[in-house]
């Protein structure tokens, strides 16, 4: 990876993943370990490939075994150096290597937890919002997260599309004027190659009423040698990109992660992070603080904290709702807003997005709000006299605007 950005403050030059790295790939030259193919082609995939590099548990040994036919397994040699190997508790660890409570599909679990099928008229679309669109580009990733809740898809039998499936998916965004905003996901997005992710933007681009593209993708964590200046100039001709990465824990930023994720924004590309709160992986606000405090310093929004969905082998890493606003309340006011992600919930079965935040209102009256602060103390709002909001203005603006 071209080291050419200076690391910004707070992060060592040194990489993370070099004493992982000496440990379990010896023989990896520079030029092998800073190659995302590399990394690919040398990604752990079976049980008797994991147990050469990391003594398992029992029950991660039953884990991949039992879940074999369920769910793949897949570590980069980057991720994988990365892994405590005398804890079962890293996080790193519980992200890529499964447990036997994963292989249990409890009742009310589901498949297709976000209801993503049924509002899916094209193989590559799922259109549930009013103006935007989820496009699935492939079925494959760096890693594939054991909390992964597309693994309907990621488990593998989609493939990458075709070009008749691409452009037809193309084609639906065309002929739907309300779409302003796509989100392309899949699998992993920058695991295509740069032609084939051309392909798919500079048609998006010329699409007068699409606004916006937003890619998701899990590189920058776990396979951060992919973001590369050319893959970074690539986005930025296509402005505006934006990146929503998904960072779980501080231990994933790395100078490495660093690197990848100041890359993208120094060429123009602002990247947001999506965490998902896993108990006993991420589920304490301290955790949470640093994590956002760390993304910051990379230039990195955290911007939601996700609830885990309910999908199929799931539970054993669902925390209580009342734990993600336990962790909201905790942070409010003692840390700047900026790290205070939103905490989401993906409605099971496919009602949508809702936001959750601790309550601090604790009267509502015609002349006043009552409300209680962080520290718990009373202040009260008072409302103005005058409520007629309507903004007569706005009718000029639409008529006149401008671009
Ligand atoms: S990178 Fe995303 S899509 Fe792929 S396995 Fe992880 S969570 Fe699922």
């Amino acid at each position: 990876m071209p080291s050419d950005v200076p690391p910004s403050k707070g992060f060592s030059s040194r990489p993370a993943s070099q004493a992982g790295r000496e440990a379990l790939f010896p023989s990896a030259t520079d030029a092998e370990w800073t190659d995302w193919r590399w990394q690919q082609r040398h990604a752990v995939r079976n049980l008797a490939q994991l147990e050469k590099y990391i003594p398992l548990t029992p029950d991660e040994r039953a884990g991949v075994q039992e879940t074999s036919s369920l769910f793949r397994v897949g570590i980069s040699p980057y991720y994988l150096s990365l892994i405590d190997r005398d804890h079962p508790l890293c996080p790193i660890r519980m992200q890529s290597i499964p447990v036997r409570a994963e292989a249990r599909v409890r009742p009310g679990e589901l498949a297709d937890p976000l209801g993503e099928d049924k509002t899916r008229p094209e193989e590559a679309i799922v259109h549930k919002y009013p103006d935007r669109v989820l496009f699935l580009a492939l079925d494959t990733c760096s890693v594939y997260c054991r909390h992964c809740t597309r693994r309907r898809i990621t488990k593998g039998g989609e493939a990458e599309l075709t070009k008749e499936q691409m452009r037809r998916g193309i084609d639906y965004i065309r002929r739907h004027p309300e779409v302003r905003d796509v989100l392309i996901s899949g699998g992993d997005p920058f695991l295509l190659t740069e032609q084939r992710l051309e392909e798919l933007l500079a048609p998006l681009y010329d699409i007068p009423h699409v606004e916006m593209v937003r890619i998701g993708t899990r590189v920058p964590v776990c396979l951060p040698m992919r973001v590369t200046d050319s893959l970074a100039r690539l986005l930025r001709r296509y402005a505006p990109v934006y990146v929503i990465t998904h960072f779980n824990h501080p231990k994933e930023i790395t100078p490495e992660a660093r690197e990848a994720c100041e890359r993208l924004v120094d060429h123009g590309v602002p990247v947001e992070n999506q965490a998902v709160l896993m108990r006993r992986l991420n589920s304490d606000a301290r955790i949470i603080q640093e994590l956002s405090h760390a993304l910051l310093r990379m230039r990195v929004r955290p911007y939601y904290l996700h609830q885990m969905d309910v999908a199929e082998g799931c539970e054993h890493l669902r925390t209580p709702i009342a734990k993600g606003m336990e962790i909201l309340q905790q942070m409010r006011g003692h840390t700047s807003g900026l790290a205070v992600p939103h905490l989401a919930v993906d409605l099971p079965g496919g009602g949508g997005k809702v936001t959750l935040q601790p309550d601090y209102v604790v009267e509502r009256g015609a002349q006043e709000t009552v409300f209680r602060n962080y520290k718990g103390e009373r202040y009260v709002y008072p409302e103005p006299e005058e409520v007629d909001c309507s903004c007569p203005y706005d009718a000029v603006w639409r008529e006149r605007r401008w671009g």
